[in-house]
């Protein structure tokens, strides 16, 4: 007999099924045993009787958590015992046959809550126990969903999922890589990525033209607020195409994204508003302003753009540095600024930063798709030719042989699902997050590596921790 989920068996009054799941509650009343199970889908009430004796006699040792096949009969529950309130109060399923496919220790703490009481280096440690929650599978099922509706979008419009590489080469985004020890070049390292940035770029160069990717990112910053080390971007990027271009498509797909997985929530605005930074300064003293009307209503998702950044900002040494990207191009207008390094703290740059109730859910920019213009950015930074060459050489190649002009974005995934979601931080929305402080405590990670690993990579720990 084939398995049933749970969420088929409302439409199977009458029949015999085969389900299977885990034990959430057991209440065992002598001659009648009560079992609600649980499955990916949903859960069920089934019953015990003694006429089924051996069954009854294998129900009555069973424990929450463990893991069970089922044979029953779906019954109709009498009129006054449906329970309205749940997709399967108007059944009961009985047992007629029960196999133990697994026992199970007595968990740590309650799977059938929504576990926001439990504190959360438990939860992480047993995560795999946490995740059997309904909020949480909740959650990840319509992160999928969300994924998969991206995906969809972006393929029916002519973008092409494409993997760039994990282990990279140091790039200027801002952060502090994540830096990975060669074995083959004692002394060498490969960065892990913070972004795609600058393969997406390359894509552009090699005749692409439209790229996205569920893209992981890593940067090794001291953690702060809800950040985690590694986290999830939906990453864009297209060809011939204008700062408008960029902004339609992700503004059309959120509203979509939003319309057909949250018909619940509501968008304030369409179009979405489009603030200059400075007006979004004045105004709300952030740039990514909370535009909603009101701010109790869970439902209501306030998107709005904010443009015209300017390109570079003090150091604290005087200096200049970025303030988003070093391979955005400036506004045409402040292109010849840019190219004649003058009035440096006034060139725009064509970076558009997307926020949603306050946060930031993405951004990004049309690039400087010609080398000279680029050269200039860094040359601003105060880098030196070689160093510059060094670095960049490949992204100064690339453009110098036919890259089109291009520009992109990346929306921060982890983000956008907390908000869709209504969930106060990024961990609840993500399968295996990392602590505040950075560590898998499940895996117990961050850990040592053996004495013939560190030979390999020609490491020596200076201070090792205690
Ligand atoms: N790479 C940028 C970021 O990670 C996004 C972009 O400009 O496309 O923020």
């Amino acid at each position: 007999m084939n398995r049933t989920y749970i969420k088929d068996l409302a439409a199977k009054a009458g029949e015999t099924v085969k389900i299977a799941g885990w034990v959430d509650v057991r209440r065992d009343h002598g001659k009648l045993i009560f079992i609600d199970l649980r499955d990916m889908s949903g859960k069920v009430q089934m019953v015990a009787l003694p006429n089924h004796e051996e069954a009854h006699a294998i129900t009555g040792t069973l424990r929450s958590e463990w893991v069970i096949d089922v044979k029953g009969i779906v019954n109709k529950r009498p009129e006054k015992m449906v329970n309205d309130k749940e997709p399967n109060g108007a059944i009961e399923v009985e047992i007629t046959e029960v196999k133990i496919l697994n026992e199970a220790v007595t968990p740590v703490f309650e799977i059938n809550d929504d576990g926001r009481e439990v504190n959360e280096e438990t939860r992480l440690t047993n995560r795999y126990l946490d995740l059997r929650r309904s909020r949480m599978q909740k959650n990840l099922r319509m992160r999928h969903k969300v994924v998969r509706f991206f995906r969809n979008y972006l393929s029916d419009r002519d973008f092409a999922e494409i993997e760039t590489p994990i282990l990279t080469k140091s790039t200027p985004e801002g952060a502090r890589d994540f830096i990975v020890p060669s074995r083959l070049y004692n002394g060498k390292f490969y960065a892990l990525p913070q972004s795609p940035q600058q393969y997406k770029q390359l894509l552009m160069a090699g005749g692409m033209e439209r790229y996205f990717q569920i893209a992981k990112c890593l940067r090794d910053e001291d953690t702060r607020g809800d950040r985690q080390p590694e986290f999830t971007q939906l990453d864009l990027e297209m060809s011939f195409a204008e700062q408008k271009d960029v902004m339609n498509i992700i503004e059309e797909m959120l509203i979509e994204t939003v319309k057909v997985l949250y018909p619940q929530k509501k968008i304030q605005q369409i179009p979405f508003p489009i603030l200059t930074h400075k007006e979004a300064m004045e105004k709300y003293n952030s740039d990514k302003p909370d535009l909603r009307e009101d701010k109790n209503n869970p439902d209501l998702l306030a998107f709005c753009w904010v443009v015209d950044f300017p390109f570079f900002e003090k150091t604290d040494k005087g200096g200049w540095t970025f303030t988003h990207n070093p391979f955005s191009s400036p506004k045409t207008e402040h292109m010849e600024m840019l190219m004649n390094k003058e009035s440096i703290g006034e060139i725009l740059t064509t970076q558009y930063d997307i926020a949603l109730n306050g946060y930031e859910a993405g951004g990004g920019s049309i690039r400087n798709h010609k080398s000279e213009a680029l050269e200039k950015v860094f040359e601003i930074m105060g880098f030196e030719k070689d160093k510059i060459w060094q670095d960049f050489g490949h992204m100064l190649k690339a453009f110098s042989s036919g890259t089109p002009p291009h520009g992109g974005i990346a929306l921060g995934l982890d983000r956008l699902i907390m908000i869709l979601q209504n969930e106060p931080n990024i961990r609840e929305v993500i399968a295996f997050p990392k602590t505040g402080d950075a560590r898998d405590p499940m895996m117990d990670s961050p850990s040592e590596i053996s004495k013939e690993q560190l030979v390999e990579l020609g490491i020596q720990i200076k201070n090792p921790l205690k």
